[in-house]
């Protein structure tokens, strides 16, 4: 049998710029390109027709002809990996397994134990930090702990920058070192579960015009003034480092944005915990109302605050939302109806192309004002001035939600936002207090879905 090296995607669906790739094609002359359906993962969809997975099979696909095109072609598996790697394993001679760092709870346990089934047979498993600038311990305080505040953190990140972290990892030269194959069958990607639905992915190139303008525009959800790069980054569409050397060039107020991504990465790396729990204990001692209709309300759009409906609305419709309507719709959720930031955090998480647990967890926890370097826990939104600052021509409300509908269903607001907001800063002080003096926790409301 031929002796290869397998090189696994996972976040990083493409050929260029791909770290672990380069390294693979570097130090071997035959290098197995694989791709696994993971169903450990799959299993857990509710929707069969997740259109991330459309996505991921779409860039699997194009990945699959590039290769081809090389005169290579790309292994598909359904399976969890570690039936996949022993599949592998059985038919192809295999020296070493090489992949990009996941820093995920999920994907630290599977590379755990992928290394365990690899190593009495003494391969290799070679990852490489790829999705990110700086991960794990790159930025940390003098003191050597992690920081838990943002501006001294991206003042760190920045002053540690250098050409070697934004360097390109090209593989063209080593292009020959793919193995030579014929392609291998595809019939993997019809799976049956998971059915075609007509959605639109936002495109993967980088508008410079867009990004040089970007701190002008970036708050307004009526104006296509932000990237749509979240769900490439997500899944490794994009490089960061080719977005980085593009931000250093056109915009510190994006760069600032890209710097936040890695912040909640790096606070779930060192605190993996907040997965589940607040950041600030002293927040796992509110007594969420949970009003199950109140929570459906806001799933469905109708709350009765246009801006928030909206972003609701924009959501379940194109999986995409704003960010300053996502921190307007999360506030609402949590502040005005007092639900369990789980439950909205889970929502979004089922709803997102660009769903990242460590960016959506971080985004949760700011509203709810439990996370680290969170909004106040006495500041609440004001949907209304929200409005009027970042929506002054409803133009984004009339998209999402018909004029005539207000008049024809007379949608009366959930709740008053002077009560709500009364009433939350009410409870968000007692928890704060009960901490304060007894340092006990009370049992959490948990995850709806779990
Ligand atoms: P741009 O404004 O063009 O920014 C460029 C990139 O920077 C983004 O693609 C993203 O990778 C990163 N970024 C920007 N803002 C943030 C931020 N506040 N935190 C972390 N990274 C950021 N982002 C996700 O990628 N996945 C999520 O699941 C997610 N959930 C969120 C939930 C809540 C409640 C909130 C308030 C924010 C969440 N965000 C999440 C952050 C942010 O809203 C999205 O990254 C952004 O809206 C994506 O649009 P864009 O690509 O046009 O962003």
């Amino acid at each position: 049998m031929e002796k290869v090296a397998l090189f696994w995607f996972r976040r990083d669906l493409r050929l260029n710029d791909n770290t672990a790739l380069f390294h693979a094609l570097k130090h071997h002359p035959r290098v197995l390109p694989v791709f696994i359906f993971d169903w450990n993962i799959l299993r857990q969809l509710r929707d069969k027709q997740d259109a991330r997975i459309i996505f991921i099979q779409r860039e699997v696909k194009k990945l699959k002809k590039e290769l081809e095109a090389r005169g290579s072609s790309l292994f598909l598996f359904h399976g969890t990996p570690a039936e996949a790697i022993r599949h592998l394993l059985s038919s192809f001679t295999v020296e070493a397994v090489y992949a990009n760092e996941d820093y995920e709870p999920y994907a630290r346990d599977r590379d755990e134990k992928i290394h365990k089934l690899l190593q009495p047979a003494g391969i290799r498993f070679e990852l490489f930090k790829d999705q990110v600038i700086f991960s794990k311990n790159d930025v940390m305080k003098d003191d050597g702990t992690a920081y838990t505040v943002f501006t001294p953190y991206m003042k760190k990140w920045r002053s540690l920058l250098n050409d070697v972290h934004c360097r390109s990892y090209n593989p063209s030269a080593m292009g020959q070192h793919f193995l030579k194959t014929p392609p291998f069958p595809d019939n993997l990607l019809k799976d049956p579960g998971f059915l075609k639905k007509a959605v639109r992915f936002p495109p993967q190139g980088i508008d410079e015009s867009l990004i040089r303008n970007y701190h002008l525009t970036r708050d307004y959800p009526a104006l296509e003034g932000t990237t749509r790069l979240s769900l490439h980054l997500r899944f490794g569409t994009v490089s960061i480092r080719e977005l980085v050397r593009a931000a250093l060039r056109l915009n510190e107020t994006f760069l600032n944005e890209l710097i936040w991504r890695e912040f909640y990465k790096m606070i779930l790396w060192h605190h993996p915990r907040v997965e589940n729990d607040a950041f600030k204990p002293a927040y796992d001692e509110i007594r969420w109302r949970n009003d199950e209709k109140e929570f459906q309300a806001w799933c469905e759009g109708n709350t009765g605050y246009p801006l928030v409906d909206a972003g609701m609305r924009e959501l379940a419709d194109t999986g995409f939302m704003h960010n300053r309507v996502r921190m307007i719709t999360a506030s609402f959720l949590v502040k005005h109806l007092l639900v369990d930031w789980r439950w909205g955090e889970a929502w979004f998480a089922d709803k997102l192309l660009d769903f990242d647990l460590s960016a959506n967890n971080g985004g949760w926890q700011w509203a709810a004002s439990s996370g680290c370097d969170a909004v106040p826990w006495f500041r609440i939104f004001n949907p209304a001035l929200q409005v009027k600052r970042f929506d002054p021509q409803h133009e984004y409300i009339k998209r999402w939600v018909p004029e005539g509908e207000k008049k024809r269903r007379q949608v009366i607001p959930l709740v008053d936002h002077a009560f709500a907001r009364a009433r939350a800063i009410e409870e968000y002080k007692r928890a704060i207090l009960l901490y304060g003096k007894s340092g006990r926790r009370v049992a959490r409301n948990g995850k709806k879905h779990s």
